[in-house]
């Protein structure tokens, strides 16, 4: 086998770590210089970005330390039976190139993913060598991020929750039936069982010694999770009501929905159902009602009768379309609660209606300065100068907000 260079395996390592969601952005349009005729890019990979603790978005070198794989996950380019280039860089690689590409201010942290090569306890073995070498070795203050295997030992992880910010546990798919079908060789009860052990010793962190003295930080920046959407037939209710409960059970910083990407060579048949990127944009939209917002699945879902969301309109939107009989709103009365339903209006701006109706009663401009998007309130909201009259209830409202359905590119 030629050897390959340290360049060559960067380029094949950080564009398959594309398929490992750090981040909640995605669905621009590919545009390219690497045609000699301008400057910038949005098809390279290698650095994305992520939202640290205390709110700064910050770059990361994102990379697998190998794509080889010896298991056959039918959603994933990397599986044992694909026949894509594999490289691999030894942990020694990889500490060199953060450092480097830190010194010279390009990234403030590392993210990392890998196959599994030789055994789960071996790969998670030489990730925690790395986040280990970094901290101890070079004092390595930037941020890290660690997706953990989670069928290795314990022991293991628990020591990379004491180097990195942040460990991620993937639970993959949005039901175990489709977990067992498509990645056999996962197994859910330890996927869960490993994200409740990560959960514990968070939590068992906070507590002093009877010495008053605090244990080591473990995993600061939390644990999160990844579901692959589009891949199995799962509906979007399903993957909602999955996530509620991921959030509360094991107190997930984010539940990452990455979109499934057709593999050009796939063997396995899977059913690819609708447009996955749009799909994945309105999972997080709706993931943030949820969180934020105080809607439940139910509420979010039960929209269309299939249980999956709209993918032509947002799910706030959808959501008081399909419940025009609680519009329209009097801002200068209602609640912060059915404020924060109105589309349109969010968490800021609802804070701001409230703060500034208390010494004065609300017109339509004010709302404008406030940073509504009033294009999308007016048709749901009274204020001391304006009703909607019949647009709350006309027939074509929907389709005054709906584009012509499109699907976005891939990457
Ligand atoms: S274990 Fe991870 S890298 Fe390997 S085939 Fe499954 S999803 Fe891909």
């Amino acid at each position: 086998m030629t050897k390959l260079t340290l360049q060559t395996k960067l380029a094949i390592l950080s564009d398959a770590a594309k398929y490992d969601a750090s981040c909640a952005s995605s669905g621009t349009s590919r545009r390219t210089s690497r045609d000699g005729t301008g400057l910038g890019s949005t098809t390279g990979s290698g650095i994305c970005h992520a939202y640290a603790p205390d709110g700064r978005c910050i770059s990361l070198l994102k990379i697998l330390m190998t794509n080889f794989c010896i298991y056959d996950c039918a959603y994933c380019v990397n599986r044992v039976s694909s026949n894509v280039e594999r490289a691999r860089f030894t942990p020694e690689e990889v500490v060199h190139l953060t450092l480097e590409f830190y010194r010279r201010n390009y990234i403030e942290g590392l993210f990392l993913s890998s196959g599994i090569i030789k055994s789960s306890d071996a790969t998670m073995s030489d990730m925690v060598r790395i986040a280990r070498t970094l901290r101890t070795e070079h004092n390595f203050r930037g941020y890290i991020h660690l997706k953990t295997i989670p069928d290795a030992d314990p022991l293991l992880i628990e020591e990379a929750g004491l180097f990195a910010d942040r460990l991620s546990i993937n639970v993959e798919l949005p039901t175990d039936a489709a977990v067992k079908s498509y990645a056999p060789e996962k197994n859910p009860d330890e996927i869960r069982r490993t994200m409740a052990n990560v959960r514990l010793r968070k939590d068992a962190g906070r507590e002093r010694s009877h010495t008053g003295k605090r244990p080591p930080k473990f995993a600061p920046a939390g644990q999160s999770t990844q579901m692959i959407v589009g891949a199995d037939n799962s509906t979007d209710a399903t993957i909602l009501g999955q996530s509620t409960r991921l959030y509360s059970s094991y107190h997930l910083k984010r539940v990452y929905y990455s979109a499934f990407s057709p593999i050009p060579d796939a063997t396995a048949k899977l059913p690819l159902i609708r447009p996955p990127l749009a799909r994945e944009h309105r999972l997080y939209q709706a993931d943030w009602l949820l969180r934020f917002y105080g809607f439940d699945v139910g509420e979010i879902t039960g929209a269309s009768p299939d249980g999956n969301l709209d993918l032509a309109i947002d799910p706030k939107l959808a959501w008081a379309l399909a419940n025009r009989a609680q519009f329209p709103m009097d801002v200068n009365r209602a609640s912060r609660e059915m404020l924060l339903r109105v589309p349109g209006f969010g968490a800021k701006t609802v804070g701001r209606i409230l703060s500034t109706r208390r010494h004065r009663t609300l017109r339509y401009d004010d709302l404008l300065r406030m940073g509504a998007s009033m294009t999308k309130a007016r048709a749901f909201v009274t204020l001391l100068d304006w009703t909607p009259g019949a647009l709350t209830d006309s027939s074509d409202l929907r389709a005054r907000f709906a584009p012509p359905p499109e699907q976005l590119s891939l990457f």
